[in-house]
């Protein structure tokens, strides 16, 4: 594979369900996609003078609880306000918030072609 070329990407699609955010996103990359018996030269696979066109499709997944409070502590198990000081007052373990950044869920290929 060489010659990689970005012509631009998409949002497809924007989903939301059980506190969920879904994103599909689609990227369209230029690219020559081939092999080379290293001996010869000779092409085995692919082509050498025609340029792939692929797109691809990504989605990623959040789920939307950043600003939902913590109400125990995970180390010790007492309740806690997060808002007051972000540790446990009690064994002053940090509190964060989880799954709050993007997940990549799906990868494919949606179309291939030559230009
Ligand atoms: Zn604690």
């Amino acid at each position: 594979m060489k010659d990689f070329e970005f012509q631009r990407s998409f949002l497809k699609d924007v989903s939301y369900q059980n506190e969920t955010i879904t994103i599909t996103t689609g990227y369209i990359i230029d690219f020559y996609d081939y092999i080379v018996e290293q001996t010869t030269g000779k092409v085995l696979r692919g082509n050498a003078n025609e340029k792939l066109r692929v797109t691809y499709e990504m989605k990623f997944r959040q789920t939307l609880d950043k600003n939902k409070k913590i109400t125990k502590c995970p180390n010790c198990g007492a309740e806690v306000d997060i808002n007051t000081s972000g540790v446990c007052e009690y064994c002053h373990t940090k509190l964060v918030t989880e799954n709050t950044r993007w997940v990549l869920t799906e990868k494919k290929t949606t179309n291939q072609e030559y230009i």
